[in-house]
């Protein structure tokens, strides 16, 4: 039976439910903010690196040109030796130049090709030029850098010129060295020359905020002023930032600015690599963290189960006290380093004890004659039952008081109490370790004797009735009494056949003139 349905969680669920939550959110919140720490430091370290990148190329792009510029001063001063200039001499300085210009060629005042590097294609000597950068050549008079710009050859060049003054220091035209932008040039092997494979990559804009170099060189000529690092460094600055580009592609870009050329030089990663490192992380953490999440969670269950576990062990017994009270059954003994759980344990020991002490009295008092302290019918029968399922031999000694009516009359009732008491006394002192004492009923009681000779209860009986007759009782004289004493299974088989037996030879003992024992069937009979 159980007194309470187990409704709601038990405590024991509810502890290890909280460590485990706990534990388990602590995780959660180190990880997130480790993650979070992780990628701000990636973050930081690709604009960081894509700005020092972008300085760099920045750098080797202002000195690359520098170099340019002054190579092709050199051809200048060379053709402004006279008339020695011609298309071999041109040609070998292109050699030498080779690195650098996709082609080479010398003009005349009125912008018409004199000389061409025999490489070229598309334009040829006696060619006039029309393109903005080779008026401003002519009218300029000075070495300088052109925007890109389409040729007349139809390609998208950059020019790199230097003016041709005589002897005399007439003007003569200029010399040009070029840059295909769309194809393989000096540019694209000093800019291409590093890349990450993580998507990172290079781009040039120039200052109207063109491609002039990209890794897809379908893509050299586009306008992407729109891109906002595009905007900050064609206006000179240097930096880096989070930047969503015109392809709506999201990067850490890095940005430098180089005046010599006044392009801007942008390298930039792919945000998505700190997807990999991040998911990488994780997996790290979890991995490490596994043997010591397994740890805690084992001791926060060992500590759930210290503190539950007597609670437990308390409510259970608890439950089924109901059924154990005055059985004998004691509270399981229980420690914990709970003070708190000891002084509950304490409390419902004490309470528990009290309980069954006073349960157990209550039995008793239920199998005992109120007057004498002796068993009363109750018990008598239940032992007999016992003894005769168990086939345990024993005898029974039925006795009466005699007269005892006259006892009452002579001196009251109590005296007559106190001489039911003193001869349950005596019976208890002479009946020995083998005879239980019961009260039978008014003033007859019983003496089962454990023993399967008949003899030995009949010697029992004589005993205590002559010990009896010379004893004063608390009335001042002796009291006799008349016994009678049957045996099992001897007499009997059944628990009735013996009392009856019994009863009988008590009988016989009274009308044969009292304080005498009878044996049942009257086999043996003895006076005093
Ligand atoms: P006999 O020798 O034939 O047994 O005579 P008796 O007077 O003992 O027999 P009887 O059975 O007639 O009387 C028994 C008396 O015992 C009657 C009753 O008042 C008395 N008695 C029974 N129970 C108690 C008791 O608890 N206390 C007292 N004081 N007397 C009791
Ligand atoms: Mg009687
Ligand atoms: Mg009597």
């Amino acid at each position: 039976m159980k007194l309470l349905n187990k409704k709601g969680f038990t405590l024991r669920f509810s502890i290890s439910f909280l460590v485990i939550v706990a534990v388990l959110l602590t995780m959660l919140i180190g990880m997130i903010s480790a993650i979070q720490v992780n990628r701000d430091s990636l973050v930081s370290s690709y604009l960081q690196s894509n700005n020092q990148y972008a300085k760099k190329l920045a750098s080797n792009t202002g000195d690359l040109l520098t170099t340019m510029k002054q190579n092709i001063v050199s051809i200048a001063a060379i053709a402004r030796r006279g008339n020695s200039m011609n298309t071999t001499l041109l040609d070998d300085l292109y050699q030498e130049n080779r690195q650098y210009f996709n082609s080479i060629f010398i003009a005349n005042e009125n912008r018409v090709i004199q000389f061409m590097s025999s490489n070229t294609t598309g334009v040829h000597p006696g060619d006039k030029l029309t393109s903005e950068a080779s008026r401003i050549a002519i009218t300029s008079r000075t070495p300088f850098i052109s925007n890109p710009y389409r040729s007349k050859s139809g390609r998208y060049i950059i020019l790199i010129s230097s003016p041709i003054f005589s002897q005399k220091g007439e003007y003569k035209g200029f010399v040009g060295g070029t840059i295909y932008l769309e194809e393989k040039n000096v540019l694209n092997s000093l800019l291409e020359e590093h890349f990450f494979g993580n998507g990172s990559y290079v781009f040039v804009v120039e200052k109207t905020g063109h491609l002039i170099f990209h890794p897809d060189k379908k893509r050299i000529g586009q306008a992407v002023g729109g891109n906002s690092v595009v905007q900050k460094v064609i206006a000179g600055a240097n930096g880096s930032q989070r930047v969503t580009n015109t392809q709506h592609h999201d990067f850490f870009a890095g940005y430098a600015y180089d005046p010599i050329s006044s392009w801007g030089i942008i390298a930039q990663t792919p945000t998505s690599v700190i997807e990999g490192p991040s998911s990488n992380l994780i997996n790290k953490m979890l991995l490490q963290s596994l043997p010591f999440l397994i740890l805690v969670l084992l001791m926060g269950w060992w500590v759930a189960n210290q503190i539950s576990r007597p609670l437990h062990t308390l409510a259970k017994f608890s439950d089924e006290a109901t059924l154990n009270l005055g059985k004998g059954k004691s509270l399981p003994e229980l420690r914990s380093n709970y003070y708190e759980v000891r002084l509950l344990y304490q409390s419902v020991k004490i309470a528990f004890q009290n309980i069954n002490q006073d349960m157990s009295q209550l039995r008793d008092e239920v199998k005992m004659d109120g007057l004498t302290g002796l068993g009363n019918r109750r018990s008598f029968d239940s032992v007999m039952t016992k003894l005769t399922t168990r086939h345990t031999p024993f005898s029974m000694i039925l006795l009466d008081i005699d007269h005892f009516k006259k006892v009452n009359d002579t001196y009251g009732h109590l005296t007559g109490d106190e001489v039911l008491k003193f001869l349950a006394g005596m019976m208890e002192d002479l009946a020995g370790d083998r005879s239980l004492n019961f009260r039978y009923g008014g003033e007859e009681f019983v003496i089962l004797v454990k023993h399967e000779d008949t003899n030995y209860a009949f010697q029992m009986a004589e005993r205590v009735r002559k010990i009896l007759s010379v004893t004063k009782s608390p009335t001042g004289e002796p009291i006799t009494i008349s016994l009678g004493v049957a045996t099992f299974p001897v007499h009997g088989n059944e628990t009735e056949e013996i009392i009856m037996k019994a009863d009988q030879a008590l009988y016989q003992s009274k009308i044969n003139g009292r304080n005498r024992t009878t044996l049942s069937e009257g086999v043996e009979q003895k006076e005093a």
